[in-house]
């Protein structure tokens, strides 16, 4: 058996394995198809190897809007296999594959003119319902009358909302789940490879063999050997195939979509709110004890690496929300916000190579080479299992069929039963029967590890900070078993610090910093530098709250 744990012995020995390994499978991208590629291929019984420049997640898989859902606006476009397809996978997803991350979250659809919208909005989420098929760990949908409306959610104005359908779909911490993904393919064989990007193809006449693969902490170039090279980079699709020399049956353009995130204060409601725009949907989240709310879709040529939302993103997310919340949400109320890049598919018109579903696409754009792009979040597992069928005729011999479906990621199993031993956890370890339910939550069973860790080190059960959960012990498990390298790493994904936090975290770098150095074995300058380095990104967040204060200023004066 292998071991899930991504710590810094293991990165050394996962480049060393890139330079002397011959594998089935390379694949290039760690965000969440690239994971699931990964899992699908070695829990195949192949070997496997995925290679990733910054970190698990660093892209599109950490800034989404965390739902596990079916996607209600589908349904007006007739698209009932999408929906039932994606509906399959949160049910799957809630009730085994991982009930420790996944969980359901209940949505207010308000409605405005009484009759007309009950029917037909009624009659939608009937049909989204029934879509899920026969496994049903979420509830029914539910009417609500005015009055109901005025108690689940007394912040929607009364004035103009006559009711509601309450239904529920479900919610992630992306990036974390993206991580827990990579830690099965790791415990099912693959080497995982944080800071080592794929920088080009080695041939063998027209067939591809390899890759050739930088680790970026020491610059050096290593030649990877590989059956089949999987390319899951998202929103870098585009920019690799030319690098590689390649021309793919499809390109991929990015729309940006903002969110805000909001004390908890800022919204009196129980439960989500989903509401139609003029374009698209937005949705209110309750996320722990706040909320995040968005998101926006626009066209972006910026920097991939550090999409970033601007004024005019936040002042259509509150504009659109306002319509319907009182009191209204105000600038002043912004805690955080993050944006992210869709990778949207089109197919060009000359390629006879390319596989096109409504949502993700696969190509073959060259022997021993595949590609896949496009898709959504809730969706991922059925992306890898498709690239990695594909890949699969590109290998001698018989590929076995893929069985993610029936396998939990690492922390659900007995998960079940730990949520039924609270009290007991809580009086053995000696921390707060909230601690116990924050770290099942995130950990799922693996909370043994963290607990392990603070009967050594009891210090490690002390909170980081008194205004948020997350206790030392976690920020030492990122990098001792999560992977994480930097204090970006643990501040953005392995926590959510940046954006729930005040002022992206900045107040808890040094804490961080004293934490990780000795497992990371930091000289005090690496030390520095990895704080100077978030602290130019948070910079970078600060310049677009600077605008918000510019904007709060013209509006009160
Ligand atoms: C605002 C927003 C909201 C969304 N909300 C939802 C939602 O609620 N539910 C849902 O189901 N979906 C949602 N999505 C869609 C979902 O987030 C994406 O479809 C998914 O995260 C894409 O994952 P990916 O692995 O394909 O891409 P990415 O996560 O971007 O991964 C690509 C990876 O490739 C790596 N890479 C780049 N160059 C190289 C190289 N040379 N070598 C090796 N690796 C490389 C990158 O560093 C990156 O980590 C949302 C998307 C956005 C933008």
């Amino acid at each position: 058996m292998f071991n899930s744990r991504l710590d810094p012995q293991q990165h050394k020995e996962a480049l060393h394995a890139l330079a002397t390994e011959k594998f089935d499978v390379l694949v290039i991208g760690g965000g969440v198809t690239g994971a699931g590629a990964a899992l699908d291929a070695a829990s195949r019984g192949l070997r496997v190897a995925l290679v990733e420049p910054r970190d698990l997640a660093a892209g599109t898989s950490s800034r989404s809007s965390k739902l596990i859902h079916g996607g209600l606006r589908y349904l007006e476009q007739y698209d009932f296999r999408l929906v039932r397809e994606a509906l399959q996978e949160r049910e799957a997803m809630v009730t085994s594959l991982a009930p420790h991350l996944v969980k359901p979250v209940a949505f207010l659809y308000p409605l405005h003119e009484k009759l007309k919208d009950r029917t037909y909005v009624g009659a939608g989420l009937a049909l989204y319902d029934v879509l899920r098929g026969f496994q049903r760990a979420l509830p029914w949908h539910k009417h609500l009358s005015q009055k109901n409306v005025s108690e689940v959610a007394p912040c929607l104005r009364q004035d103009i909302v006559t009711g509601a359908i309450k239904y529920f779909d479900a919610q992630v911490d992306d990036a974390r789940h993206t991580m827990m993904i990579a830690r099965t393919a790791a415990r099912h064989g693959a080497i995982i490879a944080l800071g080592a990007s794929c920088e080009s193809l080695v041939r063998d006449g027209n067939r591809v063999v390899g890759a050739v693969v930088r680790d970026c902490v020491n610059d050096n170039l290593i030649t990877v050997q590989a059956g089949v090279v999987v390319m899951c980079a998202g929103v870098w699709s585009d920019e690799l195939h030319e690098k590689f020399g390649l021309k793919a049956g499809y390109e991929v353009r990015m729309s940006k979509g903002a969110h805000i995130v909001l004390p908890g204060s800022a919204i009196q409601s129980e439960v989500g709110i989903i509401l139609k725009t003029p374009v698209s949907v937005l949705f209110v989240i309750p996320w722990g004890d706040k909320w995040i709310v968005g998101t926006t879709d626009t066209e972006f040529n910026g920097d991939r690496n550090e999409p970033l939302a601007n004024r005019d993103d936040i002042d259509y997310i509150l504009a659109q929300a306002n319509r319907v919340l009182e009191p209204q949400l105000k600038y002043e109320d912004i805690i955080g916000v993050y944006a992210g890049l869709r990778p949207l598919v089109s197919r060009k018109a000359d390629s006879l190579t390319t596989k096109l579903s409504r949502e993700h696409t696969v190509d073959r754009p060259a022997n021993g080479f595949v590609s896949i792009a496009g898709g959504k979040y809730t969706t991922y597992r059925i992306m890898a299992q498709d690239v990695i069928d594909l890949a699969a005729k590109e290998l001698r011999g018989e590929v076995k069929k893929s069985t993610t479906d029936k396998l939990p990621i690492v922390g659900a199993d007995g998960y079940g039963a730990l949520v039924q031993q609270v009290p007991l956890i809580a009086k053995e370890s000696g921390l707060s029967e909230t601690t116990i339910v924050h770290l099942l939550n995130r950990y799922g069973s693996l909370i043994s590890e963290i607990l392990e860790l603070i009967a050594q080190d009891p210090s490690l059960g002390q909170v980081l900070t008194s205004k948020l959960p997350y206790i030392r012990a976690e920020i030492y498990y990122a990098v001792s078993h999560e992977g994480a390298r930097s204090i970006e790493d643990v501040i953005a994904r392995r926590t959510r610090l940046a954006f729930e936090a005040e002022n992206g975290g900045d107040f808890l770098l040094d804490s961080v910093a004293e934490i990780i150095a000795p497992l990371l074995n930091w000289t005090r300058a690496q030390k520095n530098e990895s704080i100077r380095a978030y602290k130019v990104i948070s910079e970078n967040e600060r310049v677009a709250a600077e605008e918000l204060l510019v904007a709060v200023e013209k509006i009160s004066s």
